[in-house]
């Protein structure tokens, strides 16, 4: 199968081959002439699949016929973050440098006026996370109502971010004479709703099970202490003793990336934070210098990993098990790419038992301890346990703080969506651990939904290049479809 039988015009077919893309992926294959045919559609992919093209690619072939009038959009394009957005936006600049088109990307942390020159001019393609697409049309920015094409993507990771009555909005202003592709990698119920209500009569294409890890990784847990100074000694010299060239390390609340990147600091260690409450220039300058071998350690929250194309890394470190398992397997994702071998570790405390339980049941297998099993958690040391009794006794263990995490996000969930900006500020503050904590703390944050599901496992930007089947992409992902 080769491009040129899939319907796509003679300019795509042209960027298609100035991007290297030789053999379409089985995602591209089955949407490209459904998304050309005008009809529906539902697509259970993930990143990685190259999902972005099956849509991009159609689009661009559609919007040669036609134009834009001003603050009449034709495409709008929903995505649940900030870095999902700028890479939607990066495909169609790339597949569309001959199409003349004005694409407007609409997302929170930067200011409002060159998106407003934008639209003001007219724009053809509008990229946008849910909260600042409605603070600009809520401005009378924008108006919806010539939209031909709306793309929901990633649409699980919008219900986990508490978007879907944000989605739902937008629905409703777009002309019910519009194609609907929608994007998602599961399907809970929520989603099964939105679909039934805002699709017309679908056609279904599924790529790729979700619990599936790459075979080039080995995984492995680790015994660690669960007070938090010793749990960092223990991530200390896990990186002094394996062989990391570079390496990504999860925490599930931004406060541990804070203290991270401190103690970081402190032992010298090239290491810099990727979390939500960053704005947009530094998450992104931080990718650039994580890509480009300036720094080797990328601290990171799961929101602000979401979907990055990082090429390359070594070694996956969870310092913190993540409480979902889907997210476990996205976050190792993360290595053993391009059929390179990949490590990835756990720090696992006695409280994280079912978590380990769950990702084994997902993964479907028992994974080997580096070390003893549990040992080192059996007994915390005693210099601890005296610094613990020393603390105010309403201190809350972490735990404590994810079950309030959590009262919190379902009360902030049932009073009104968040923006993406909100949710992304989305971990409640806590007195600080350590004097480490303290020298940096965290930013006072708003309350919103503690969970932040994890990004998929991201291809390289040098993936694009050379035939689908010969291009580094784990071979899960290309097994073949079922419509
Ligand atoms: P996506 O799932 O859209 O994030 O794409 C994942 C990666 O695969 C990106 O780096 C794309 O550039 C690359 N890619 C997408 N389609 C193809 C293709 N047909 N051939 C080679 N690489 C591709």
């Amino acid at each position: 199968m080769s491009f040129d039988t899939l319907g796509l015009s003679p300019k795509v077919l042209a960027a298609v081959e100035t991007a290297g893309f030789e053999t379409p992926t089985p995602i591209q294959e089955q949407s490209i002439p459904i998304v050309l045919a005008g009809r529906d559609l539902l697509g259970l992919a993930q990143t990685g699949t190259g999902k972005t093209a099956s849509f991009t690619l159609p689009i661009l072939t559609r919007l040669e016929k036609g134009r834009a009038r001003a603050r009449m959009p034709r495409i709008l394009i929903l995505e649940p973050t900030r870095e999902l957005a700028v890479q939607v936006h990066e495909s169609f600049e790339a597949f569309g440098s001959e199409h003349r088109l004005t694409i407007a990307l609409l997302i929170g942390g930067v200011s409002f006026g060159d998106q407003d020159r934008k639209l003001d001019k007219g724009a053809d393609v509008l990229i946008a996370t849910p909260g600042r697409l409605l603070d600009h049309f809520g401005r009378g920015k924008l108006m919806m109502n010539g939209v031909e094409v709306f793309v929901v993507d990633e649409a699980d990771r919008m219900l986990d971010m508490g978007f879907i009555p944000d989605i739902e909005r937008i629905c409703k202003l777009l002309p019910p004479t519009r194609q609907t592709l929608f994007f998602s990698a599961t399907m809970p119920p929520e989603i099964q709703r939105i679909t039934s209500t805002f699709l017309k009569n679908p056609e279904r294409v599924e790529v790729s099970a979700r619990s599936s890890v790459v075979s080039t990784i080995t995984q492995k847990w680790v015994s660690v202490p669960k007070v938090a100074k010793d749990k960092r000694a223990a991530l200390r010299n896990l990186i002094e003793t394996e062989n990391i060239k570079n390496a990504i390390v999860f925490c599930n609340r931004k406060r541990d990336v804070a203290t991270l990147e401190t103690s970081f600091e402190r032992r010298k260690l090239s290491g810099r934070a990727l979390h939500g409450d960053m704005d947009q220039h530094a998450r992104l300058e931080t990718l650039r210098m994580f890509k480009a071998g300036e720094i080797t350690y990328l601290i990171a929250s799961d929101v602000a990993a979401r979907g990055l194309d990082i090429p390359d890394v070594s070694h996956v470190l969870n310092y913190d098990i993540p409480d979902s398992p889907e997210d476990y397997v996205h976050r190792i994702g993360r290595t053993g790419r391009a059929g390179k071998e990949g490590t990835a570790l756990g720090l696992v405390t006695k409280e994280d038992s079912k978590r380990v339980a769950a990702i084994e049941k997902l993964i479907g297998e028992k994974l080997e301890w580096l070390g003893n099993e549990q040992t080192a958690t059996e007994e915390e040391p005693k210099d601890n346990k005296r610094g613990r009794s020393r603390r105010a006794p309403r201190r809350a263990s972490s735990d404590d703080n994810a079950a309030n995490d959590n009262a919190t996000a379902t009360r902030s969930r049932s009073r009104k969506p968040a923006e993406p900006e909100a949710l992304e500020t989305s971990e409640a503050p806590e007195a600080s651990e350590t004097s480490e904590a303290k020298a940096k703390p965290a930013p006072k944050q708003k309350a919103a939904p503690k969970r932040e599901k994890s990004a998929e496992p991201a291809q390289p930007a040098t993936e694009g290049k050379g035939s689908w089947k010969d291009s580094p992409v784990p071979a899960f992902l290309q097994r073949s479809v079922r419509p």
